[in-house]
Formats: C-alpha cells, sequence, structure tokens
C-alpha cells in the first residue's frame, strides 16, 4: 500500500479483484429457496416450515414441493473487477470507537458519510456516472489504538472498465473535491444538493457532513474534532436556558399566588386551621 503524503491515509490500486455480492435478506435470516422450482421468499425468521411463493414463471401455481425447500440461504453472486482500497489509520483512543451504541452510531454516520462523498467525487474527477462505480467500507477497531478504517471502491462493470485503478493517480483531486461536497451546503446534516439521491436513499438517516468533514480531516490532516466551541455551546443550550427560565418565573408566581391565599384564608371568620403555612 502507498501512503498518500503525511497525512493517515494508505491506498492501493487492487486490479482484477473477486467481489462477493450477497444479499442477507431482512434482518440476515436469507431466502428459503426451493432447489427444484426456483421460487423463492424472504426468510421472516420464524422457523416455520409453512411456505407459500409462486414458481418462477407460473405465478399462479405455489411450490409444493416439500422437502426441498433450503432456509436462510444468502444470495450472491461473485465477479472479477478493479478495486481501489482506501485505509485510514484511526486513532480509537482519541475519536469515537466501538464502545457503545451512540459511539458506533457516530461512527457509522461519519463513514458512511465520507464514503459516498468520497464516492461523489471520483464520478466527478472522472466525469463518470455516479452508478459506474460501488463500494462498501468495514471498520477494524481495536482498543488499544491500532484502529483502521477500510473503504474500497470497485467498477460495477464485470472485468472492471478501468475507473477504480484511475483513483489513485488522482487522490489528491479527489479528496479535495470530497471537502468542498462536505463543506459547500448550508444544510444541516444533508440534502439533494450536497449528498442525497435516489440511489443512496437507504443512508439518508445516516448522512452527517459535519461528522463526514470531522473524518476527512482527520484522515488528511490528523486533525482531532474540537469540543464544541463556547458560542455553539450557548447556541444549543439557549432552549433549556429559556426553560428553566420559564420555570422560575411559574415558580415565583406559584410562591406569589400561596401569599396570597394564606392572607385571604386568614382573613376569613373562621381562622387558626392547623395546617402549616407553606412558606
Ligand atoms: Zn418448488
Ligand atoms: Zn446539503
Amino acid at each position: 500500500m502507498d501512503n498518500f503524503e503525511q497525512s493517515k491515509i494508505r491506498y492501493a490500486n487492487l486490479p482484477d479483484c473477486k467481489v462477493l455480492i450477497a444479499n442477507m435478506g431482512k434482518n440476515k435470516n436469507g431466502f428459503n429457496v426451493c432447489k427444484k422450482c426456483g421460487g423463492a421468499e424472504v426468510d421472516d425468521g420464524n422457523g416455520n416450515s409453512v411456505y407459500s411463493f409462486s414458481q418462477p414463471y407460473h405465478d399462479s401455481q405455489l411450490c409444493r414441493h416439500d422437502g426441498s425447500v433450503a432456509r436462510a440461504i444468502y444470495l450472491g453472486h461473485e465477479f472479477l473487477t478493479d478495486m481501489f482500497m482506501l485505509d485510514i489509520s484511526y486513532g480509537s483512543s482519541e475519536l469515537v470507537g466501538n464502545r457503545g451504541a451512540e459511539e458506533k452510531n457516530i461512527l457509522r454516520a461519519a463513514v458512511t458519510t465520507l464514503h459516498e462523498a468520497l464516492k461523489k467525487a471520483v464520478a466527478l474527477e472522472l466525469d463518470i456516472d455516479y452508478n459506474e462505480i460501488s463500494g462498501g467500507w468495514r471498520p477494524r477497531i481495536k482498543r488499544s489504538g491500532d484502529s483502521h478504517v477500510e473503504m474500497f471502491f470497485y467498477d460495477n462493470l464485470s472485468s472492471g472498465a478501468g475507473y477504480s485503478s484511475l483513483i489513485g493517480s488522482i487522490l489528491d483531486k479527489v479528496l479535495d473535491r470530497a471537502r468542498l461536497i462536505l463543506v459547500e451546503c448550508a444544510c444541516s446534516r444533508s440534502c439533494r444538493s450536497c449528498l442525497d439521491n435516489y440511489w443512496n436513499q437507504r443512508n439518508h438517516q445516516l448522512f452527517d457532513r459535519y461528522l463526514g468533514l470531522q473524518l476527512l480531516n482527520y484522515a488528511r490532516f490528523g486533525q482531532v474534532p474540537d469540543d464544541y466551541s463556547i458560542t455553539a455551546q450557548q447556541e444549543y443550550l439557549l432552549p433549556l436556558k429559556n426553560l428553566y427560565l420559564k420555570m422560575q418565573v411559574r415558580h415565583l408566581l406559584l410562591q406569589l399566588y400561596s401569599r396570597l391565599f394564606l392572607q385571604y384564608e386568614r382573613s376569613l371568620k373562621v381562622q387558626g386551621t392547623l395546617r402549616k403555612p407553606l412558606s
């Protein structure tokens, strides 16, 4: 693998790689597939063996091949293509790691966003269609701090169109462009102008260009994200402060009412309840 400048990024062009794409079904329960007719359904994970799916090309005929249905099958295919691998040396002792769901979610949002920005940047820099390349990422987080985030990109065309193998030669431009994608938008997390599109809609909830930018700045320049500035903290805490002030006003009003009530009570003819004054 080659180092990219003085950064935490290493990369490699990997020609003729075998890529395995698998569909693991809903909640990774796989599919139930009839080995005789090829009919299939999503496995709901309930473990019952009652199937009601039709045979391929015979939509009205249900599969009745008892005993020939294989359960919980992952569907996939393997093909040869060119791949580009990008490795970020990730300091899990100074950045979020895998301690708890919240940390994992933040890391997932940051890496998914940066991966998407890089993919868009590659398409723009190479002047190719967004769908010409695909990719993914995987974390290798260790408590010792010696952790890595690996991203990969590959050509969708079987045997490779050669796009992914070009990324290494224009990596500086791709990183610059990705940065602009993440910076030059006015949205709060992501929108159609920067990252969202029809094909990545399942990730719209995850995209957060601020987190993506923090990861990019860390990877490229070693910048550890700052804590929130005093101004930002004041901004975030303002609704809480307003609520507190409102509650204080309510509390004062309540005290005033209770005093007035006691005065009114004492002005009545029958006096001397045993109740202790409120204050
Ligand atoms: Zn069948
Ligand atoms: Zn946006």
